[in-house]
């Protein structure tokens, strides 16, 4: 595997200047115009091909090479949160109210590092790179918009690289995981119609209040008695809402939540377990019940070929850093609409400083890391691009 360390590293500087400008004005979702520009212009003076408005604010820049081969694509994501931040520092956000809390500053200012790295080198390219700066990856809909504006055809990709930073992990680890790395996200919703009646006169009620107690209770046996131990799934119920007096037996009962899992057959099991459990208990109790699922995202997985491609080459060029191939986490991600489009590889670079106290979790209000990450993920997507466009 190529190295881009020399490269990386002579753009720290200018990495950290552009990732703090950045910091300093967060957008959500969607609303990424300053960002988008700064994208843009950078990327016009790479000589790039580039498109503006892909799924509203998303922007696209290919990099042709000087020979047909391969087109990689590399993502990343460009919003904030809906956070105030509480970091005491003179890059932190100028937006009340918004914050980049989880490292999407960091992915836009090493996607243009890449950028440039690989633009350098642009007449011994043999293919193509197919940079995708996403918007409204936080709430899981700017991978769709970008796809449903074209962004996977022409041309369409043959491979896919992206990475987060994440603070779970020390600067210095990284995780290249095969297979199912990041959990797919739906949520859910319930409802139970039984027969509301006075409180004193319970015989005359089907009451949905009990029924929604039971099937509760039934429905935390899915996890625990349906999905094998060795396959990680999540079904959290986190409202419950039922009726608006002390003496009445309502006639509704409802409840909501979240399913995450790692593959398509374990959500297949939970969604069938779950319309079985609320629709058979109801029934016996003389209610009506029904549940309904609204797929968020897909669980993210990685192609085992490309993760054990990468993983070696990592080692072979970086030995100083620990790769890891065992990280997986509940947090879903939308890079799961381009991965089930194209083979790839998403892979966590770690960012935390714990001697620093950077070390708060993604979402955080005072959610902030060790720069250095932004060197080592700039020279590892570098690489592992090159990978697949810069021949030996
Ligand atoms: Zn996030
Ligand atoms: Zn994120």
């Amino acid at each position: 595997m190529k190295d881009f360390r020399a490269q990386a590293e002579a753009l720290r500087d200018e990495m950290v200047e552009r990732r703090r400008d950045l910091h300093e004005h967060p957008e959500l979702g969607f609303e990424e115009v300053r960002t988008a520009g700064i994208v843009a212009q950078e990327l016009n003076g790479l000589g790039l091909e580039v498109q503006t408005g892909i799924g509203k604010t998303g922007v696209v820049g290919i990099l042709e090479g000087s020979v047909d081969g391969p087109t990689v694509l590399v993502r990343c994501d460009m919003d904030a949160l809906p956070i105030q931040e509480e970091n005491d520092v003179e890059y932190r956000s100028q937006t009340p109210g918004k914050m980049h809390a989880c490292g999407h500053d960091g992915h836009v200012t090493i996607a243009l590092a890449v950028a440039k790295m690989l633009s350098a080198r642009r007449d011994e390219l043999q293919g193509r790179v197919k940079f995708i700066f996403q918007p409204a990856e936080e709430i899981g809909l700017g991978a769709k918009a970008m796809i449903s504006d074209g962004v996977l055809l022409d041309p369409a990709p043959d491979v896919l690289l992206g990475l987060h930073l994440w603070n779970e992990l020390p600067v210095g680890e990284v995780s290249v995981t095969p297979g199912g790395m990041m959990a797919g996200a739906d949520i859910f919703s319930a409802f139970i119609k039984g027969t509301g009646a006075h409180a004193a006169l319970p015989h005359r009620s089907a009451d949905p209040v009990m029924t929604m107690v039971q099937i509760i209770s039934a429905l935390q046996t899915m996890v625990s008695r349906n999905v094998s131990p060795l396959d990680g799934a999540v079904f959290s119920i986190t409202q419950v809402h039922a009726g608006h007096a002390r003496n009445v037996i309502p006639e509704l009962a409802e409840f909501h939540g979240t399913l995450r899992n790692f593959s398509p057959d374990v959500r297949e099991l939970l969604v069938g377990r779950a319309h079985s459990i609320v629709s058979g208990i109801a029934a016996a109790m003389g209610c009506e019940g029904k549940i309904t699922f609204e797929q968020q995202s897909l669980p993210v997985i990685n192609d085992a070929a490309v993760a054990a491609r990468l993983k070696r080459g990592f080692e072979q060029i970086a030995p100083e850093l620990n790769i890891r191939d065992d990280v997986q986490t509940m947090a879903a991600e939308d890079v799961s609409f381009f991965l089930d489009a194209a083979p790839g590889q998403y892979f966590f670079v770690g960012s935390a400083n714990k001697d620093r106290g950077l070390n708060y979790t993604h979402h955080h209000p005072r959610f902030d890391f060790d720069e250095e990450a932004l060197v080592i993920g700039a020279r590892l997507l570098a690489s592992a691009a090159a990978e697949y466009v810069l021949p030996e």
